[in-house]
This record gives C-alpha cells, sequence and structure tokens, in this order.
C-alpha cells in the first residue's frame, strides 16, 4: 500500500463542490498544530504538498489530493486556532460538520492528536461529536518520537494514548482504531495505508 502518485486537484469552501468522481476518500482533521501538515507529507513523501493547503486563503478550504488515481486523502482546516474570532469558529464548524454529515464518499476521519501532551478539551468534544454522530473515526496519534516533559504533564506518549482512549470510551459502541506515528522517524506510515487500503477495500 505505498503512494505512487499524488496530485493536488482542488480546494473546496462548501461539501458540494467537493470532486463528484466517487472515489473513496479519508479526511485528516486536528487541532492546528497538531503536525497534520507534517504527516501528510510524510504519507505521501513529499515535502511541499501540502503547503498547497497552507497558502494563505486555502487553510479554511476542504483541499482534495488524488492518491495512486484512485483514492482521495483530503486536508481540513484546522480547528482550534485560540485567536480566532468566534464567528469563524462557528463557520469552521458548520462548514466541517456538513462535510462530515453529508460527504457520501468519506470512509473513515482520521483524527489527529498530540501524543506529547495530555488530553485537550476540544479533542475530546471533537471526538465524542464524531462518535455520537456515528462517523467512523480512526485515531492518529502525533509526535509519538518526543521525550515527556514536565511541563507537558510529565506523561510518556504511550501513556497520554491509553489516557485519551479511555476518556473517549463511552462515546463509541466499538473502541475506534488508532494508530502512534511519528513525522519525525515516520513511525505509523506505513500502518496509516495499510489500514486506509484494508478500509477501501470492505
Ligand atoms: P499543522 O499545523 O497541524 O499542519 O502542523 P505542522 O505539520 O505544521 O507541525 C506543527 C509543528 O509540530 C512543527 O513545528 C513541526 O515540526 C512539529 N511536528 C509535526 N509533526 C511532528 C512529529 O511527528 N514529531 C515532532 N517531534 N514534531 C512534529
Amino acid at each position: 500500500a505505498q503512494v505512487s502518485q499524488a496530485e493536488f486537484v482542488k480546494s473546496s469552501t462548501r461539501t458540494e463542490d467537493c470532486p463528484s468522481d466517487g472515489l473513496p476518500e479519508f479526511a485528516l482533521v486536528g487541532r492546528s498544530n497538531v503536525g497534520k501538515s507534517s504527516l501528510l507529507n510524510s504519507l505521501v513523501r513529499r515535502k511541499r504538498l501540502a503547503l498547497t493547503s497552507k497558502k494563505p486563503g486555502k487553510t479554511q478550504c476542504i483541499n482534495h489530493f488524488r492518491i495512486n488515481d484512485s483514492w482521495y486523502l483530503v486536508d481540513l482546516p484546522g480547528f482550534g486556532y485560540a485567536s480566532a474570532p468566534q464567528d469563524l469558529r462557528k463557520d469552521w464548524d458548520k462548514f466541517t460538520k456538513d462535510y462530515f454529515l453529508n460527504r457520501s464518499t468519506l470512509v473513515s476521519v482520521f483524527l489527529l492528536i498530540d501524543a506529547s501532551i495530555p488530553a485537550k478539551k476540544i479533542d475530546l468534544e471533537y471526538a465524542s461529536w464524531l462518535g455520537q454522530n456515528q462517523i467512523p473515526m480512526t485515531l492518529i496519534f502525533t509526535k509519538c518520537d518526543k521525550r515527556k516533559k514536565k511541563k507537558n504533564g510529565g506523561k510518556r506518549p504511550e501513556e497520554n494514548v491509553q489516557d485519551f482512549q479511555e476518556l473517549i470510551r463511552d462515546f463509541f459502541q466499538a473502541a475506534p482504531p488508532w494508530i502512534m506515528t511519528s513525522s519525525v522517524t515516520n513511525q505509523g506510515r506505513d500502518e496509516i495505508l495499510l489500514h486506509m487500503a484494508q478500509l477501501r477495500n470492505y
């Protein structure tokens, strides 16, 4: 399950404007700074592909990347900018939730969680919303190469990963699949691609 071809297709501001060729897709979503662009680049083994979605004006869009001409990786806007004005946050909510609820070719949402820090309220709220709306979700823990630090709660990534799963357990009938990753060591990269291949073949 390797990526031999990756191309940016389009940025959309509404679910209706997304590509209509019916190819299956996986959406990457997470708090700003969680390591989403780094992960995207590591998945496609390119340094700069995800730059497209970091361009001014594109960060608030649904960005479609076609992989191997047969499926899409979708970069969604990061959430939880501390400085974002309230109405912008509301917009973000409305627009991504509409995408999750109405995008029929969406196979699974890949929710990125920073494993180097304790669970954040906004991440828990996000995961619980997906669970309550029965949107298929995979947990992608990022920055698993980082050592524990006192100022980050003093726990190892493995411990934060366990804590997070414990905290969201009640929102899911079955525990969501989860993968530990690092864009520094490429840990989890092949596992993600394999998992996506398996989900596509269901
Ligand atoms: P985004 O805002 O979610 O797209 O996050 P970026 O990919 O831009 O990463 C945010 C910051 O975290 C950058 O300083 C990255 O170098 C760092 N970072 C991202 N992934 C990892 C990782 O796996 N390990 C470590 N140690 N740092 C990471």
